[in-house]
């Protein structure tokens, strides 16, 4: 008989902070609260405990922190927060873990720390790697709104291939 595993659930974590807002973005996301990030951990460690003794009958399968920028946090700070998954809800051994990364936030030595840490799925949310207004890497333009990323923070976005098993690159145009 094969093995009898509980009902498998996504669980989606959103850190709803950017180095600047787009002109375009719906989701809840905002520029220039950095100093709430660290309280905004705090009050999601909170609510993940309240939810600690009630959600017995699932196990969590899928892990995506999202946003906003997740990676303008530190990589000991994002490892610190699946920590904290793995202390609050049953997480499958073999769960697919995701963070959606902004390139210009992500370097190699974050996403190496990500990747020995339990990460292993990136989203990388790639806007363009230029831009008619000109400007040089990560946020730029005319109207400041539109998020370049050059092709060297995309390469280096880009997770070394023996701590990965799984990427997305969103592109975004129109
Ligand atoms: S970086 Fe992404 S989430 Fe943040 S404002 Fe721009 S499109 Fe929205």
């Amino acid at each position: 008989m094969g093995e009898c595993r509980m009902k498998a659930i996504g669980l989606y974590l959103h850190f709803p902070f950017c180095i600047q807002k787009c002109r375009y973005c719906d989701f809840p996301s905002y520029a220039g609260l950095e100093s709430r990030m660290v309280p905004y951990l705090e009050a999601l460690y909170r609510e993940m405990e309240s939810y600690q003794e009630t959600e017995k009958e699932y196990e969590i399968g899928t892990i995506f922190m999202g946003g906003g920028t997740p990676t303008l946090y530190d990589g000991d700070s994002l490892v610190r927060v699946l920590d904290k998954c793995r202390e609050c809800f049953p997480v499958r051994e073999d769960a697919e873990i995701t963070v959606e990364c902004n390139p210009g936030t992500a370097g190699r030595e974050k996403l190496c720390i990500l990747g020995k840490r339990g990460f292993n799925r990136l989203s990388i949310g790639l806007q363009a790697f230029s831009h008619p207004a000109g400007g040089n890497a990560g946020l730029d333009g005319a109207s400041g709104r539109i998020r370049r990323n050059n092709p060297q923070q995309y390469a280096d976005a880009v997770w070394d291939r023996s701590e990965s098993r799984n990427q997305q690159c969103r592109q975004w145009y129109g």
